[in-house]
């Protein structure tokens, strides 16, 4: 058995980048960067307006109210092929470019249509540049606008579009094949039998990899006999990143480390010194990586968060998100002092940047899954603790 913290160190020397692909803007969204993006003109290209209303000198409103002759008219996509003059105004919609000899533009709501054609009276002075977006305010042509190693989020898809980027460099995302083993188990959907219970482990990690927008593979549920499980765990291995639910503790049926075993998977460790989750296995095949967690969900779910998270952010070259934390602590706490490093479920609630810390009262154990839904976190409590006094400091892990 050894220390989370050795535990993860094992997990990280091993996750290897994957390479780099290119991808289109619409499947980048969840990659990291691999190349630094230069912007090739100015973004605006050109002057813009900023308001629907005329464009006009703003010099030329000194004595406003004044009536202006309205020269023409840009839409959207189009220019005014002229020159304005002194007295003049071109009529002008929101992004379009700016006609030569104009300055600045009022808004609409601040003029009015006279009766001749052809005029508008002017109702108030503007200043030089007022309703204006200068070319090049927002990205300067030659800039380098992301760099290499930031993660595409939405925002980033979106500049990237407005960069004319249609395909973007990036370090390819682990492929994750996913296996539940257990004779007990029922997908959700089906007739729950005596004896049984539903698979929650399935979807948990499923949705675990799709909130990551890490493509999986999931390989449904494998029996707790020998032939099948091999059979199942060699569709898994194809992948860079396989992970097992249950069957790798001392039951008499927990056959998972064997039979990874027998398919030449070599064990890095079996067994850290958590609680829950204490069973997990890491083993590797040529360059996959090889999970087998305890099937108690909420040993899964913490295992995912403080190993598996973390080994495919590395693997795809993004900044590990797995921060260990101080909160407050805001009841009493006691547990029985044991070997392994506690992980509680907890509500923690933000205050002035501090978080306030509170254990979920009716945790019971790896089983109560349920204990996780007024849970926000984490506490971390050392094994040889019996007692933290209300308002000590904690560390906590945030979801
Ligand atoms: P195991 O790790 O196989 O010894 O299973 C430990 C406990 O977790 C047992 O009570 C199992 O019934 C339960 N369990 C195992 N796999 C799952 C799963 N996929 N979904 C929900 N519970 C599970
Ligand atoms: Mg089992």
């Amino acid at each position: 058995m050894i220390e989370f913290e050795r535990a993860l160190q094992e997990v990280l020397n091993r996750a290897r980048r994957l390479g780099i692909e290119s991808l289109s803007l619409k499947e980048a969204v969840g990659s990291v960067l691999a190349e630094d993006v230069k912007s090739k003109f100015d973004i605006p290209s050109f002057h813009k307006s900023a308001m629907d209303g005329y464009a006009l000198c703003a010099k030329n409103l000194e004595s406003a109210p004044v009536d202006l002759r309205a020269v023409g008219t840009v839409p959207a996509g189009g220019f005014y092929p002229g020159k304005v003059k002194k007295g003049e105004c071109v009529k002008i919609m929101t992004g379009s470019p700016l006609p030569e000899g104009t300055d600045s533009v009022i808004m609409i709501e601040f003029t009015k249509d006279k009766r001749e054609p052809g005029w508008v009276r002017i109702l108030r002075r503007v200043s030089k540049g007022e309703n204006v977006c200068l070319q090049g305010e927002d990205i300067e042509k030659g800039k380098i606008v992301l760099k290499k190693g930031t993660l595409i989020r939405v925002p980033e898809v979106a500049v990237l579009a407005i960069l004319g980027r249609a395909k973007i460099k990036v370090y390819k995302r682990p492929k994750v094949s996913i296996l539940c083993t257990g004779d007990e188990l029922i997908e959700p959907g089906y007739r729950l039998k005596s004896s049984h219970i539903y698979n929650s482990n399935g979807p948990m990690i499923c949705s675990l990899l799709t909130s990551m927008n890490i493509e999986n593979q999931y390989l449904g549920i494998a029996k707790d006999e020998a032939k099948d499980l091999k059979k199942e765990i060699e569709k898994g291995l194809r992948d860079n990143l396989f992970i097992l639910s249950g069957g790798v503790s001392m039951g008499d049926y927990d056959l998972v480390p064997k039979v990874l075993r027998s398919c030449g998977v070599k064990a890095i460790f079996h067994k850290v010194s958590i609680k829950p989750g204490k069973p997990i296995l890491f083993g590797l095949r040529g360059r996959t990586l090889i999970f087998g967690v305890p099937g108690n969900p909420v040993s899964t779910y913490l295992t995912f968060l403080i190993l598996i998270k973390p080994a495919i952010e590395e693997m795809m070259g993004k900044e590990i998100s797995l921060k260990i934390e101080k909160g407050i602590l805001k009841t009493d706490f006691r547990q029985k002092p044991g070997k392994r490093k506690h992980f509680l479920p907890v509500y923690v609630k933000m205050k002035e940047k501090q978080g306030e810390v509170f254990p979920v009262k009716s945790y019971h154990g790896s089983a109560d899954i349920a204990s996780l839904l007024p849970a926000n976190g984490f506490m971390m409590v050392d094994a040889d603790v019996s007692f933290l006094k209300k308002n000590s400091k904690v560390d906590i892990i945030l979801w």
